[in-house]
């Protein structure tokens, strides 16, 4: 009953599936895939990472495409250039045996005259990210008026990401009697509204595996102060050898410091993020696969299209906003009858999501300390000892020379022995730990005192004038995002940010003054000119005007890593 052939495929599809080794539709396919195929009813489609949500619509999306009209007859909304391409890789293998049928992805950071070359020979199916596609739309290249389908995969992300004023727009250019599916791994408030307002009378389709994978994951968290941060995963990375987990940060320049760092430190780490090409992003994830990289750092997006499901450790180097994406990250571990780990370092303010996620979760997260370096270097030693005691001994390779070894080592006793082959192997190790100190904040919250006081130290920040505000629906996010996309600095402390209707003040390290006016030079925001420049407001008078702002609550610290 549970195979393709029973779903109403063309051959032609059914043929290509079977060369890629689909055997059986994943259950999200199952269900899906005649719905698409016989209905124009609206679909919302909740499934996990991993189970197969693009042959969900690309199947029957190719299945019903009308070869012989060149038009766009389906567009495919992603959040990321690389998910783009990843999708629209995954069409061209199905219709491989579609004659005629075009697939084109468009996507920013490349040239859009290739794309509109491409779309103006005529393609059926169009996979894009919010932006390019709107501005592809908007100088007329890409039609829309009548399309047939409209997918909004990875729609969760694409809303945390920013794009509701984009999509919100591409989809005002659309006929009312379209089908829309909606795919999203997490089901935050605002898809539902997203639902509301985008579909009609929809029929929804949930697989959702979250809560059998997580019966193996223990959930625990460590309580440590941003600056420690680093350190304190190192010292978790340290504490189990044969760890073999992902990294998870909030954002992509997070995603390459600290990965930059650990491969600094001598760890097998890489970082998967949205700034790298396709062909970058392949070669780590095989050599994650293949286990030549031990800690892969990664962003949420980045890490939705990768496989691996025997990782010990999930560790959440920052918790994420949305603690569904939280649900998701941690089962990535404890597949199967494997167990895992998710392991999550929170500071002390950050302390009060740790109920919020205990509630989601319906399940303890256990506070657990960072461990001393007296404890790291016994657990490096004893995985180290018990190597010694499970190595095969090639004997007649060593027994060429044991004599003459045994010979030369005699003057020593068998404890000094030990001693000095422990010693060559663990030296550098114990040199690191010797002076290590208590990474553990205190969970009362008391010891924020660091950061609060950084934090009202107004002369560590200079304050910058950006002119959007409000009434182009900047929030803190949107800041945040703008300014992770133009600095060329990593990790600048940032202080207050004040919105108002026309425009925004941001506080960031005085340090870097002249560095980020260069880096806002020619800066552009949505494809629109932006400024921002050192404002004239004095310290003292924003002060006054500081009570009344609302926007003071979303005040932010972020580090600098040094
Ligand atoms: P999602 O979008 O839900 O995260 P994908 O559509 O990217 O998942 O699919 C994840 C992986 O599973 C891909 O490598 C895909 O080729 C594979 N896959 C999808 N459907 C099947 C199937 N029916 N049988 C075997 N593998 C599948
Ligand atoms: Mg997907």
């Amino acid at each position: 009953m549970n195979t393709f052939d029973t779903l109403g495929l063309k051959e032609e599809l059914l043929s290509s599936i079977k060369n890629l080794g689909f055997e059986k539709p994943t259950p999200i396919q199952a269900e899906a895939i005649p719905h698409v195929i016989s209905t124009d009813r609206d679909l919302l489609a909740t499934a996990q990472t991993g189970t197969g949500k693009t042959a969900a619509f690309g199947l029957p999306i190719l299945q019903n495409i009308d070869i012989e009209d060149k038009s766009v007859q389906a567009i495919i909304l992603c959040p990321t250039r690389e998910l783009c391409l990843q999708v629209a890789t995954d069409l061209q293998s199905f219709s491989a045996q579609l004659k005629g049928v075009k697939i084109a992805a468009v996507y920013g950071g490349t040239s859009i005259e290739n794309q509109i070359k491409k779309l103006k020979s005529g393609c059926q199916v169009v996979v894009g990210t919010p932006g390019r596609t709107l501005d592809l739309i908007r100088r007329n290249k890409l039609q829309i008026t009548s399309i047939r389908y409209l997918v909004l995969d990875e729609a969760d992300e694409m809303l945390s990401m920013g794009f509701q004023d984009d999509l919100d727009a591409i989809l005002a250019g659309t006929p009312s009697d379209k089908q829309t599916l909606l795919f999203s791994a997490t089901m935050p408030k605002a898809i539902v509204n997203m639902c509301s307002k985008y579909m009609q009378d929809h029929h929804s389709i949930t697989v959702m595996s979250e809560n059998k994978s997580a019966e193996n994951v223990t959930h625990a968290y460590f309580v440590v102060n941003n600056k420690d941060r680093y350190a304190a995963l190192k010292r978790l990375a340290d504490v189990h050898p044969e760890i073999f987990g992902i990294v998870f940060c909030r954002t992509r320049r997070e995603t390459k410091e600290v990965a930059e760092k650990l491969i600094q430190d001598g760890y097998n780490s890489d970082s998967l993020h949205g700034d790298l090409s396709q062909s970058q992003r392949d070669l780590v994830m095989n050599k994650f696969r293949s286990r030549q990289i031990q800690l892969l750092v990664a962003t949420d997006v980045a890490a939705r299209g990768l496989d691996v499901d025997d990782l010990t450790h999930v560790i959440n180097y920052n918790l994420p906003d949305d603690l569904d994406l939280y649900v998701h990250r941690s089962g990535r571990t404890g597949r199967g009858s494997n167990k895992g780990d998710s392991l999550i370092l929170v500071n002390s303010r950050e302390l009060r999501s740790i109920k919020s996620l205990e509630k989601k979760l319906g399940k303890k997260v256990s506070y657990e300390k960072i461990p001393d370096g007296m404890e790291v270097c016994r657990k490096q030693l004893f995985t180290m000892i018990d190597k010694v005691e499970n190595v095969e001994v090639n004997e007649d390779q060593i027994g060429v020379f044991i004599d003459e070894i045994s010979k030369k080592l005699d003057w020593l006793s068998r404890e000094e022995l030990i001693k000095r082959f422990v010693s060559v192997e663990f030296n550098r190790f114990l040199s690191y730990y010797k002076k290590s100190k208590d990474l553990n904040a205190d969970r009362s919250g008391k010891d924020g005192k660091d950061s609060r006081r950084r934090e009202t130290n107004s002369d560590q920040f200079a304050t910058f004038f950006l002119n959007r505000g409000r009434k182009h629906k900047m929030n803190p996010k949107s800041i945040f995002r703008l300014l992770d996309d133009q600095l060329s600095s990593k990790g600048l402390e940032i202080g207050n940010i004040e919105i108002f209707k026309n425009h925004s003040l941001v506080e960031i390290d005085k340090d870097y003054q002249e560095e980020i006016e260069r880096d806002f030079q020619n800066a552009t925001y949505k494809g629109e000119e932006v400024t921002f420049r050192p404002s004239q407001f004095t310290q003292k008078n924003r002060k006054s005007r500081k009570k009344k702002n609302p926007h003071r609550k979303f005040r932010k610290n972020r580090r600098k890593n040094k």
